[in-house]
């Protein structure tokens, strides 16, 4: 009997040997991919040019309010007329559409056998928050340039984007520079209140003439610093898809009555049991597809312990769902999230609600839809007394190639611009313009060449707004290249 334990000690104690073994093995073979022989580019900018140019763009007060009221329409028009003043050359040779108020530029490539491209950002803006406005270091519309930071709203989101991409082309221009497959440049005046009246408009006219994109590239991710705990690398992040997002209420009734003689319970607090229900039981998801590529990808370049993790998924699979799941921002990229927003319930304090509702928005993933988000939610709360109902929505979209070879030309151009940094395809959180582009284009991706802080997260649609001119700079150079090598491709 002894020897049959000790037996059996000896056999769990090798089996713990042979897979701490493989769990190294793994650990050490899961490294970056080699890299290719990229040459870092040399590119000549006059970066005060830039740096004038993109705060003359941001002095524009081209806001796009929820309601259609109060927007200034000659700020757009005054827009337009800029950028033709201000790049010449780019009006000279490439062909310029007015759609509504937004801008599509066609420059034709020497070889017409190839699909084009588009290269696309938005230049309208979200309003500053009322009462914000001191909280800014510099006005928010001012445009100034203090000590080598570009501030204003648009600095990030989308005007580097948009003045980024003028710049690049007038670069090129002028080193006489011609692409091979024909180049469209976008740029929309309505991202912020859903793009239909811009990239719906092209989309629809690109249609019309029957233009099949190989892969358009408009605003997303950036080139994170710091951003993606554990990695001390830049990280090139390429949004190839992009959520979706559905709203549903949860409708509770009741017989209603007064409210000094309550039953047990009410549509109140029925309605609150399915709202902790929900947040309990969160949209099934975790590691597969896109999200494996991503963190599979970005570990390569994390301190051992964190390559551990990620090369041994078979093994530490629950422990790092558990890990990404607690984290706001790596939550929203493994699954639909579910967000309560609004309530309502009865009119007056006495009175019993013979109806309470919550408002709840779902931001899809692309391996779930609308339906099957509403199913999800009426399978886990429906009854006698709670209903739900849908109020609209858009599926997620399409998830795009991140071995196609405009992928390829871009991770490359950022190679060029950034050395030996990350890459890896990203899921967009939020929404853009690309939900219309991307119905003309083979692939879309979402990514901006400029590098974000974790402290630059914050000028998103809040205060303080701005890029650095070296930054700046460095994203037209980035432009440049995602031309050039995505023109020949
Ligand atoms: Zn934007």
């Amino acid at each position: 009997m002894a020897k049959v334990l000790t037996n059996m000690a000896l056999g769990g104690f090798a089996l713990v040997i042979i897979l701490g073994l493989v769990v190294v093995t793994k650990t050490l073979l899961h490294t970056p991919p080699p890299f290719d022989d990229i040459a870092a580019v040399d590119i000549q900018l006059d970066e005060a040019n830039l740096a004038a140019n993109l705060s003359a763009a941001i002095r524009f007060k081209t806001i796009s309010y929820q309601a259609s009221t109060g927007k200034q329409n000659t700020e757009f028009s005054d827009f337009i007329a800029w950028v033709i003043a201000t790049y010449p050359e780019v009006n000279q040779v490439l062909e310029l559409e007015l759609l509504n108020q937004s801008m599509l530029y066609k420059w034709q490539g020497l070889d017409t056998t190839l699909k084009p491209i588009l290269l696309t950002g938005h230049y309208d803006v979200v309003p500053v928050i009322p009462g914000s406005e001191d909280k800014w270091q510099q006005p928010p519309f001012s445009g100034n340039i203090v000590d080598g930071v570009i501030w204003g709203r648009g600095a990030l989101d989308d005007k580097s984007g948009v003045v980024g991409i003028l710049q690049a082309v007038t670069y090129l221009l002028d080193q006489g520079f011609q692409p091979q497959r024909t180049i469209y440049l976008s740029f929309g005046h309505d991202e912020e209140i859903g793009g239909r009246n811009g990239a719906g408009a092209v989309t629809a006219l690109l249609k019309q003439q029957g233009v099949q994109l190989a892969w358009s590239l408009d605003e997303g991710s950036f080139v994170f610093d710091g951003i993606f705990p554990g990695l001390e690398t830049l990280l090139a992040s390429i949004n190839v898809a992009e959520k979706g997002s559905v709203t549903l209420d949860i409708v509770a009734t009741a017989p209603g009555g007064h409210s000094s003689m309550p039953p047990r319970n009410n549509a109140v607090s029925d309605l609150a049991k399915a709202i902790t229900k929900l947040q309990d039981n969160p949209v099934p998801g975790g590691l597969s597809g896109l999200s494996t590529q991503m963190f599979d990808n970005v570990s390569r370049y994390m301190p051992f312990t964190m390559r551990g993790l990620f090369a041994n998924q078979w093994l530490f699979g629950p422990i790092i769902d558990q890990q990404l799941s607690a984290s706001t921002t790596t939550n929203a990229m493994l699954r639909t999230t579910t967000a309560p927003t609004m309530l309502s319930g009865s009119v007056k304090t006495n009175v019993l609600p013979i109806e309470a509702i919550a408002t709840v928005n779902f931001r899809i993933h692309p391996r779930d839809n609308m339906q099957s988000i509403e199913n999800y939610v009426t399978q886990l709360v429906a009854s006698d007394t709670i209903s739900v109902r849908r109020r609209g929505g858009i599926n997620a979209s399409a998830v795009s190639d991140w071995q196609a070879s405009g992928y390829a030309a871009i991770a490359q151009s950022m190679r060029e611009v950034y050395g030996d940094i990350a890459v890896a395809p990203g899921l967009m959180i939020a929404g853009s313009d690309s939900k219309h582009y991307g119905q003309v284009a083979d692939n879309a991706y979402r990514f901006n060449p400029f590098i974000l802080t974790s402290q630059d997260l914050t000028g998103f649609h809040g205060t303080n707004e701005k890029i650095s001119v070296q930054n700046f700079a460095q994203g037209v150079r980035g432009y440049i290249q995602v031309i050039r090598n995505g023109s020949r491709r």
